[in-house]
């Protein structure tokens, strides 16, 4: 069973073709995914992709039209967002304003006691204790900062001690260098407590840093739901690839397949395969280029193929296949300069640390780039 983890048990939360129709549209299209117990899984996606509502659903907000939704293989339908032990933050869950800090995260449990042997007090204490806020139990939620806010609204959902948190956009109403901070807070938060979250953001480097596996939504569906690591080295789709990272995805026609024969006891013969690796030259525009085909991927030549190599992986003068293109534009980021170059009518993104100009060679060895599929689509 794919879904069940390693220790056989069924996962946190379980969609199970889950679809929910607004009128014609399918805001969910037929959703089947596993969370596992004290995983950091994170919905990312463009806009109107289904994040919310799938989040929404999982709350129990909204019910699905179609498919079953479980919490450690028990069905969900039907029972109420009270009684399914989440915790739930906002992207304005706004706090209070006329209680405390302490009143606020207090309130959140209203709806559970407190841990057997803890008092009320000592709860709050802890709460924001955890979230980082240890002296701010009697301040107004208003001369909190942004960041600091969402932490209370963090512990609020934490008070009743919830089998799950789900966290929609918690940070987006925050600018970016306090957006880098709370998200190392709330995954410490959160692993701290091991608690099985679900998050969801339109932001894919946040969604990178922070999670153990990311499902990428398109059209209401997971396109790739995998480490952060793997969508980004490995996007299994071209819609994948160029939504996460830079995308420098190419398309190209396959004139040749050289390897593949079972090592003859000369060249490669290292621990992982004993294949020499196959390499599809692909001509791109008129240029012959070499790149690493994965096991099991069929490729003729002739078949169209799509790859990417992350702008990482690309080298000025150096590589087993070069372009030669012009510099369009730079963006200096501190650490690294993101080049924009222009390959004979294609963008071409490369990150470097000294400033380039005019035409460059540009090159990349052929493991380096990514095999995305034989149809780009
Ligand atoms: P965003 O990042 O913009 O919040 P999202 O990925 O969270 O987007 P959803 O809010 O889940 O996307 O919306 C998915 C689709 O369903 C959109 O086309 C949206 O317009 C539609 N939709 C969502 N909620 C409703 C509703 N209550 N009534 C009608 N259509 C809805």
């Amino acid at each position: 069973d794919p879904t069940a983890d390693s220790t056989g048990d069924p996962p946190a939360v379980e969609l199970d073709g889950v679809t929910k129709r607004y009128g014609d549209t399918a805001a969910v299209d037929d959703v089947s995914l596993a969370v596992r117990e004290g995983e950091f899984f994170t919905l990312v996606g463009p806009s109107g992709c289904g994040k919310t509502t799938t989040l929404r659903l999982i709350a129990g907000f909204e019910e699905p039209t179609a498919g079953e939704i479980r919490f450690a293989g028990d069905s969900v339908a039907g029972v109420p967002p009270e009684e399914r032990d989440v915790g739930v933050v906002f992207q304005n869950y706004a706090l209070f304003p006329h209680m405390t800090v302490g009143e606020n995260v207090g309130y959140g449990l209203n709806f559970a006691d407190p841990p057997e042997g803890v008092s009320r007090d000592e709860r709050v204490a802890e709460l924001l204790e955890l979230v980082d806020l240890p002296d701010a139990a009697d301040r107004d939620p208003e001369s909190l900062s942004g960041g600091q806010q969402q932490r209370v609204a963090m512990a609020r959902a934490l008070a009743p001690g919830p089998d799950l948190l789900l966290l929609d956009e918690p940070m987006s109403a925050l600018d970016a260098r306090l957006r880098e901070r709370l998200r190392v807070q709330v995954r410490k938060i959160q692993s701290e407590l091991s608690i099985t979250t679900v998050y969801v953001t339109h932001d894919q480097e946040e969604a990178l840093a922070i999670s153990d596996r990311v499902a990428v939504m398109r059209d209401g569906t997971p396109e790739q739901i995998a480490p952060p690591r793997t969508v980004y080295r490995e996007p299994s789709s071209r819609f994948v690839a160029e939504f996460v990272g830079d995308n420098n995805v190419f398309a190209g026609r396959v004139v040749d397949v050289e390897g593949g024969e079972a090592g003859d006891g000369g060249g490669a013969d290292d621990a992982e395969s004993n294949d020499t690796p196959r390499i599809a030259a692909v001509d791109v525009g008129g240029e012959t280029l070499r790149v690493a085909v994965g096991e099991g991927v069929g490729v003729e030549p002739g078949d169209r193929l799509t790859f990417c190599v992350r702008p990482e992986y690309l080298r000025i003068d150096e590589g087993e296949s070069r372009v030669l293109a012009t510099v369009e534009s730079a963006e200096f980021l501190g650490e690294t300069t993101r080049v924009t170059l222009d390959w004979g009518g294609r963008d071409l993104v490369v990150r470097t640390r000294d400033p380039l100009s005019g035409e460059v060679v540009v090159g990349f060895d052929p493991e380096d780039a990514h095999l995305i599929g034989s149809d780009g689509a």
